[in-house]
């Protein structure tokens, strides 16, 4: 019962139908026949089918999208779901925040409670991804480039110019091979004193032993570099499908985070700062400024 116009008219119908008579006559009678029924009635059930339809639509159970996700920055234990005590809000999500369970199971003698609204945690993630995808459609390389300062290039250095270090360190290295060399034959031909001969081999050993240990640690490096590279390409390349997403699921979430951390709100000159640490696969936590206002 949609239509107002079947208030007044089913009755009709079937009485219509039952005699035999025509559907032009049935038109006929559309109009001032008395209603089957009353317009509150109609009205009364209009309200329960509205409401029936968003019970069904919009259920209220609040689905943990982060489970298994979030932990507390300071102890480490999960954050868990837990009810914020005020009237029903329209959306059900205003409902809820995550505290941390060590502070729920021991109390203020083992921790705070971290508590962040599920609201604010859910749009400071879901702003998070869409930048990053945003940034990996528009230009991955540069986005790579970044991420790989970010996780790697402060500590190592960018691969070009540890190839180059690499080359000087191995040329210089075959120049000492020569230059023992030549120390040899001067020997061998009297040309150096025993006494400096010494001298100078333990001069080129030192050096050899220096430059072997420099070659190990920058290859190391370029390695680690190349395992970055890697990393962020392989972030970049997932990231980029989720840019123009508005909406989060448990699906979308495990597929692209490894974990989140919820700090202690802090008051910094009387403003409410949080700090949310998103850790992606492949590159781990990447977002200069994940704080919650
Ligand atoms: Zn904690």
């Amino acid at each position: 019962m949609i239509d107002e116009r079947y208030a007044s008219t089913v009755r009709l119908i079937f009485s219509l139908a039952k005699d035999g008579k025509g559907i032009s006559q049935i038109r006929n009678y559309l109009n001032g026949h008395e209603p089957i029924v009353s317009p509150k009635d109609f009205e009364l059930v209009q309200r329960l089918i509205t409401s029936r339809r968003n019970v069904q639509n919009k259920p209220r159970k609040f689905e943990n999208i982060f489970a298994g996700l979030i932990k507390c920055a300071d102890c480490g234990y999960a954050m868990t779901l837990a009810k914020a005590h005020r009237s029903p809000k329209e959306e059900i999500i205003d409902e809820y925040g995550y505290m941390c369970n060590n502070y729920k199971t021991f109390g203020k003698s083992v921790d705070t409670s971290h508590w962040i609204e599920a609201r604010q945690l859910y749009e400071c993630v879901l702003n998070d991804i869409k930048r990053h995808a945003g940034e990996a459609l528009s230009d991955n390389d540069e986005l790579c480039e970044k991420l790989m300062r970010q996780i790697g290039s402060s500590k190592d250095k960018q691969t070009k110019s540890l190839d180059k270090e690499i080359r000087e360190k191995k040329a210089r290295l075959s120049e000492v091979d020569n230059l023992f060399q030549q120390l040899y034959e001067d020997r061998q031909n009297g040309n150096i004193t025993e006494r400096n001969y010494q001298m100078m081999c333990r001069r080129y050993e030192d050096e050899q032993t220096g430059l072997e240990q420099a070659i190990k640690e920058l290859t190391a490096q370029r390695t680690e570099s190349d395992k970055n590279r890697g990393n962020a390409e392989q972030f970049s390349k997932l990231i980029k499908g989720y840019a123009g997403i508005e909406e989060l699921s448990a699906a979308l979430l495990n597929t692209l985070i490894e974990k989140i951390t919820i700090g202690e709100p802090q008051d910094v000159d009387g403003e409410r700062i949080q700090e949310v640490k998103i850790y992606y696969k492949f590159i781990g936590c990447i977002s200069q400024e994940g704080h919650i206002r």
